[in-house]
């Protein structure tokens, strides 16, 4: 049969692949070699479990969401990975590759961070290993992104505002990918999502995919059976959505859907919607879609939630939505907006704009009632707090 998991060559169908510079090629292919008897060893399974259990606070709850349930008609369960140490999915995969890291003899971490949930997640589990930490973030993104700044400087990392390009996302991976290529044999990238080359993208999604394993386990108690009929994430670069998804991926009963950022419209010039505008290219060492003008020259995205502000999208992804596999719905600022307000007012939980992309696709659906939907939410709503405030005075 075929599967929508990765293949022996680092491709998910046409997507996929490690194209990096000569400079970089050694350890790439370093990291290829190492990654899966690292991740497979018992002693790194037995110590990769005890953080999650005891450092980051899993398993994370799966919520039955009653009044979501009654507005959308179908039940409606949350997947709680706001709940988490520092407040996101991130901390999953960080803890992951840190370990990988020091068992490489690695000394030195870099990252690159959006709405710096990423940055914080990176930075935290420096301090808890004692290791170098260096983070680099658009300029645009430290000024809507302040505490997040001051909790990775507190946490002892040092970090780089970008100031090229429309100074976010794209930008910062850049700087880190040059900061790389200058420290190739004692630094470890630790990438947030599952975006850049092989293997980053499968070794992303395999640290995050304990939230689908976890799914399981607690639909079964819930439900009486471990699977659901709908799957539902948003999708950045595509790691909470990959977690959520990896123990369904091949399982026909489950219907996938995403939620991507369309910032003010599609059609506006101001998105981030990858799927609905990317053409095939290379972003970041992986071929994947891109948004990017008919010369191949990368476009600016836009989006409200600097977790999505992106202009491509993780070479898995592109393939479950090239192949029909997944469903990809683009959802505008105002949209994610309304869907944080509405599940602040019906369950009392304030969710990260970028999981109020996620949210608002419950409008676009059509539910059974019977139908059981488990919706990520990837993270907490603190560090948007002055944006949703901001957004309803205008
Ligand atoms: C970073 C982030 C995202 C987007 O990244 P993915 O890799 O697509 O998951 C989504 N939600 C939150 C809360 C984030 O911090």
């Amino acid at each position: 049969m075929k599967s929508y998991l990765v293949d022996s060559e680092g491709y998910y169908g046409e997507f996929g692949g490690a194209y990096v510079p000569e400079i970089l090629h050694q350890c790439v292919s370093d990291l290829q070699e190492a990654y899966l008897p690292i991740l497979e060893s018992e002693e790194f399974q037995r110590e990769f479990r005890a953080l999650l259990r005891d450092y980051v606070g899993r398993p994370s709850p799966l919520y039955c969401a009653r009044r979501l349930s009654e507005r959308y008609g179908a039940q409606i369960y949350l997947k709680r990975e706001d709940l988490n140490h520092t407040g996101a999915h991130k901390i999953n995969n960080t803890v992951g590759q840190i370990l990988v890291a020091r068992r490489m003899g690695k000394r030195r971490i870099i990252a690159e961070t959006g709405a710096g949930q990423h940055g914080v997640a990176t930075a935290t589990v420096c301090a808890l290993m004692d290791m170098e930490c260096v983070v680099y973030m658009g300029e645009t993104d430290v000024q809507r992104q302040r505490v997040n700044v001051e909790k990775m400087k507190m946490l002892g990392a040092t970090v780089v505002p970008v100031t090229s390009g429309n100074k976010t996302l794209k930008d910062a991976t850049n700087e880190a990918i040059r900061d790389w290529c200058c420290h190739p044999s004692d630094t470890f990238y630790i990438i947030g999502s599952t975006v850049g080359p092989h293997p980053y993208p499968d070794m992303v999604a395999r640290l995050q995919s304990v939230i689908s394993e976890e799914i399981k386990g607690q639909l079964q108690e819930h439900v009486g059976r471990d699977y659901p009929d709908y799957l539902m994430a948003c999708v950045g670069g595509g790691s909470n959505a990959g977690g959520t998804i990896y123990h369904y991926i091949d399982d026909p009963r489950v219907k996938i859907v995403l939620a991507e950022a369309g910032g003010l419209g599609i059609d506006s010039g101001k998105t981030a919607a990858t799927i609905a505008l990317g053409q095939v290219g290379i972003l970041h060492g992986a071929k994947s879609y891109v948004i990017q003008s008919p010369d191949g020259q990368i476009e600016e995205p836009y989006s409200i939630s600097a977790g999505l502000d992106y202009p491509g999208i993780g070479p898995m992804h592109a393939n479950l939505a090239a192949q029909g596999r997944a469903r990809v719905i683009p959802i505008n600022d105002d949209e994610a907006v309304a869907a944080a307000f509405e599940l602040t007012r019906l369950e009392g939980i304030i969710p990260a704009l970028e999981s109020a992309h996620a949210l608002a696709a419950l409008g676009k659906m059509d539910f059974r009632p019977e139908d059981i939907v488990v919706l990520t939410v990837s993270g907490r709503g603190d560090k948007d707090i002055e944006t949703y405030l901001n957004y309803i005075k205008k």
